[in-house]
């Protein structure tokens, strides 16, 4: 459920009518939902209820400074995978000790900068990543928490593109070997083992690949502490899907898979940590976009948007699916036709949907890209020399520009030229 529903024909955020924001802002822009952030986080939060849990929020879902900070005074826990996140969550005022550091390719100032801030703890990736963090913690008098990634070589059934879990992907250490580097690690100074982490992808929308993968985590925990280490913490991950087509078969709900989590590792009594970040920000965001104009094609009908691929890269990037509804509620029984919905940029893959029923449109009027919160605005790019577009939240009957968009001199002056020109 979100809060983008018509009232008096006319879509909202919330209390607030898209078409006065539009007026006010210019398209194209992200609309966020303030209620329905707070509401994807409290279903996480109440689907680990009696076990001891964090929930932190995979920052590069959207990691706007306004949604950082409003998940943070909730309590939410930060998954961060660059220093530039890092930096963004302690800016929102999220302390170190609910920061986990995610990502296969830290580099050291990185790491640096966590071990000097404070963390919860680093997932590492690798073994060399492992020997280096020890290195570092050793040279600035700290233990760093650590917990390995391990890659359960499972098939998540998601995008290629957003599949990490199986032996051919770039990420954690084959389960397999899992034992041995935890037997070095527990030998190094500078490394304080607190759990195992696994992540398995993203857009999961069953809940087979997680209960498998949880299971293998599940049992390495025994064998570790058999080993004689202190397991007492179990990062595992993020990944639960989001219905983007509405109509279609919704995926699992936060309470059912906090009930998988409890029955596959709930007797281990260590405190559990997930990692979501679509299905917090996904729908708690729309692209809103204008019509430029209707063009009559060979067979077709391009509906051509004020919106790109460099504003929206995911149809683009992953085939994904984005519901498209006009702002103004189309008439009921209205006959509708198959668009083509295409952005101004100048490649073919600037296609947001093919043969899309829509009703009669013509220049002018607003469309909305639904379930956009998530990996849209984080995504952006000035390709085409497009400056970004402005995020606006809703909250109630109030809203605010939350990144505004910058002028043309603000983009070109960007750029430096250098002075043998
Ligand atoms: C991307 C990512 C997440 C979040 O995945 P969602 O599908 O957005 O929930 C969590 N943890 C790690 C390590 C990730 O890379």
């Amino acid at each position: 459920m979100d809060h983008f529903l018509y009232r008096d024909d006319i879509l909202h955020g919330e209390d607030v009518p898209v078409p006065g924001i539009a007026a006010s802002v210019g398209t194209p822009f992200y609309l966020y939902s303030e209620a329905t952030f707070r509401r994807h986080f409290r279903l996480f939060d109440e689907a680990l209820a009696g076990m001891d849990h964090l929930v932190c929020y995979a920052v590069k879902a959207n990691s706007n400074q306004a949604i950082l900070k409003l998940l943070g005074d909730m309590g939410a826990g930060m998954d961060v995978v660059s220093g530039g996140e890092y930096a963004r969550v302690r800016a929102a005022g999220v302390p170190g000790e609910r920061i986990v550091f995610s990502g296969v390719g830290k580099t050291r100032e990185e790491m640096r900068a966590a071990l000097a801030g404070g963390v919860r703890q680093f997932n590492v990736e690798s073994e060399p990543e492992l020997e280096e963090l020890n290195g570092l913690a050793v040279s600035m008098g700290l233990r760093a928490p650590v917990a390995i990634r391990v890659n359960p070589d499972v098939d998540a059934r998601t995008h290629a593109k957003i599949s990490t879990g199986k032996a051919e992907n770039k990420f954690g250490i084959p389960i397999s070997r899992a034992r041995g580097v935890y037997a070095r690690a527990g030998t190094m100074a500078g490394i304080d083992i607190t759990g195992i982490d696994v992540h398995i992808g993203s857009q999961i929308t069953d809940l087979g690949p997680f209960r498998r993968a949880y299971l293998k985590v599940g049992d390495l925990a025994r064998q570790l502490r058999a080993d004689g280490h202190d397991i007492r913490r179990l990062d595992l991950g993020g990944g639960l899907g989001i219905p983007y087509a509405r109509g279609n078969e919704a995926p699992p709900l936060p309470t059912e898979y906090g009930a998988m989590i409890r029955e596959t590792v709930g007797d281990l009594g260590c405190e559990v940590v997930i990692e979501p970040g679509r299905l917090i920000a996904g729908n708690a965001g729309i692209l809103v976009a204008r019509v430029i104009r209707v063009k009559e094609g060979e067979g077709r009908k391009f509906l051509i948007v004020d919106a790109g691929m460099n504003d929206l890269v995911r149809p683009a990037m992953y085939e994904a699916h984005h519901d498209i509804v006009p702002v103004a509620q189309p008439v009921p029984g209205e006959k509708q036709e198959p668009f083509d919905v295409v952005g101004p940029v100048c490649e073919t893959g600037d296609t947001f949907a093919r043969e899309r029923f829509l009703p009669p449109l013509q220049a002018g009027d607003l469309l909305a890209f639904r379930s956009a919160g998530a990996y849209g605005a984080v995504m952006a790019s000035e390709y085409n020399a497009r400056p970004l577009i402005p995020e606006v939240l809703v909250s109630g009957d109030q809203f605010a520009v939350i990144r505004a968009r910058p002028s043309y001199d603000e983009m070109v002056n960007r750029d430096r030229i250098p002075e043998w020109l």
